[in-house]
């Protein structure tokens, strides 16, 4: 073997789906490269787990790790809308598959603790290093990596791209398709010192609903709290000042997040993201395959960037061992990745739709039982809907779906208001 043909796979994007990609290639005994463009540990917004998620973080090894490092635990997540007064704690699941709990990370640690993972079980990792192009041809692909202003190419049969939001084949070889819902914003920061639930509850995620689009409350170890706000376009369009200004005002008008917050104190910067609605083309190629961020994101309400993120990456990291193992990548073989992950997306993305629209979030504060309903919402708030979702829970959700569309008439004939707030 030349140095020119180095690696089975470089993965560009060291974030937890190039993680997990690169550490379940390892474990079927394969060479790989992981580029990341941030020296680590880095900040990181998207800090509550998903109860789906820790089987995945078995079968990588590394749950053991992460259970060690005290990370608060949570058990559910609370909804409160601010207008109508209604809230529900959805409470995680015994009888299933995953476990009945997930954890609240700070990204800078947990990332940096799936890197060193990868790392151990013998993938190579450059850091920091940009990927800055690449180059297939028929027997593989040339990265071109450039760090502390040196450019060095490095040589694969696979690529796989999981460099986030950033999107690298999206911006040089594919498209980016914008979303409704495009216009959010989401400005954010850690505080210590906040108010915390009794247990069990002290580690759920709140969601608070209220005007001008949603917080979260995210608790963490060590009395740190992750409070960020998710502000309809309108919102920040209407508002001529500061970001952190407008945060402040924001904590102002929501009651609970104001109430909570009184007597603790900000101990990071305000960060803020935007435009994070997309969804990006090509997922699979000849040569290649995308994971994570960089396959398509639509909004944060239901927590479930790091599931998918981590869950692409096992379905990615299958794939390409058989494709190295018979020597054909040709971008067909990847169909049933892509068609996986589409289907895995598809109940995630009706969530965020419908949970915009206060037809469906009035019912979703008040969940029934019957029809399995309550089931199915659980089945995919813990994630467990990415991999297979069972018909009953399909039917569940129809029904759900359906008493929805008779609440939006009830709404109208009560003057009440129906117009989904996705666009705001
Ligand atoms: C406002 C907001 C709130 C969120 N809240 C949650 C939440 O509570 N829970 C949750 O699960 N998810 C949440 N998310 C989503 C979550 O942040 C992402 O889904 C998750 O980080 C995706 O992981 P990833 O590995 O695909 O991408 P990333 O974590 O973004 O990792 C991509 C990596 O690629 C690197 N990179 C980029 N370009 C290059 C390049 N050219 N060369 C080399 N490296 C490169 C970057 O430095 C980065 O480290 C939230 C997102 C937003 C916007």
């Amino acid at each position: 073997m030349t140095s020119a043909d180095r690696y089975d796979v470089v993965v560009a994007g060291g974030g937890p789906a190039g993680s997990a990609t690169g550490a379940f290639l390892a474990l079927a005994g394969r060479r790989v490269l992981v580029v990341e463009r941030e020296p680590f540990p880095r900040f990181h917004v998207g800090e509550s787990l998903l109860p789906a998620t820790l089987p995945i973080l078995d079968r990588l090894g590394v749950h053991k790790a992460i259970a060690e490092r005290g990370f608060q635990v949570k058990y559910g997540a609370t909804f409160h809308d601010q207008e109508s007064g209604l809230e529900h704690t959805f409470y995680f699941l015994r009888d299933k598959p995953w476990p009945s709990y997930a954890y609240q990370v700070p990204r800078a640690e947990f990332d940096a603790l799936l890197l060193e993972h990868a790392k151990k079980l013998g993938v190579d990792v450059r850091q920091p290093a940009t990927v800055q192009a690449v180059a297939f041809d028929a027997d593989g692909v040339t990265v071109t990596a450039e760090s502390h202003g040196q450019r060095t190419p490095v040589r694969a049969r696979f690529l796989v791209d999981a460099t986030g939001r950033a999107g690298l084949l999206s911006q040089t070889v594919g498209e980016r398709e914008r979303i409704p819902n495009l216009g959010k914003v989401a400005i954010f920061a850690h505080w210590q010192g906040a108010w915390r639930a009794p247990a069990p509850d002290e580690g759920n995620i709140r969601i608070y609903v209220f005007e001008h689009g949603w917080f979260w409350w995210i608790p963490l170890a060590a009395d740190r709290t992750s409070v960020g706000c998710v502000m309809h376009a309108r919102t920040v369009h209407d508002w001529g000042g500061m970001r952190d200004a407008l945060y402040a005002e924001m904590i102002r008008r929501c009651q609970r997040v104001a109430e909570g917050l009184a007597g603790a104190r900000q101990v990071t910067a305000v960060h803020s993201e935007a435009n994070f609605s997309y969804r990006n083309r090509p997922v699979v190629g000849d040569r290649f395959l995308v994971v994570g961020d960089a396959i398509a994101f639509v909004d944060p309400i239901f927590s479930g960037g790091v599931h998918i993120a981590l869950q692409s990456g096992e379905l990615a990291a299958r794939s390409i061992d058989r494709a190295l193992a018979d020597g054909r990548f040709d971008a067909r073989r990847f169909a049933d990745y892509e068609r996986r992950v589409w289907g895995g997306l598809h109940p995630f993305f009706r969530f965020i739709h419908k949970y915009y629209e206060p037809a469906f979030l009035e019912l979703f504060l008040q969940p029934r039982t019957a029809f399995g309903m309550l089931d199915a919402v659980l089945s995919v708030l813990s994630g467990g809907a990415f991999l297979r979702m069972s018909w009953r829970t399909r039917a569940s959700l129809a029904i759900l779906f359906s008493i929805a569309r008779v609440n939006v008439w009830v709404r109208r004939r009560a003057g009440q208001p129906v117009a989904s707030r996705l666009e705001w």
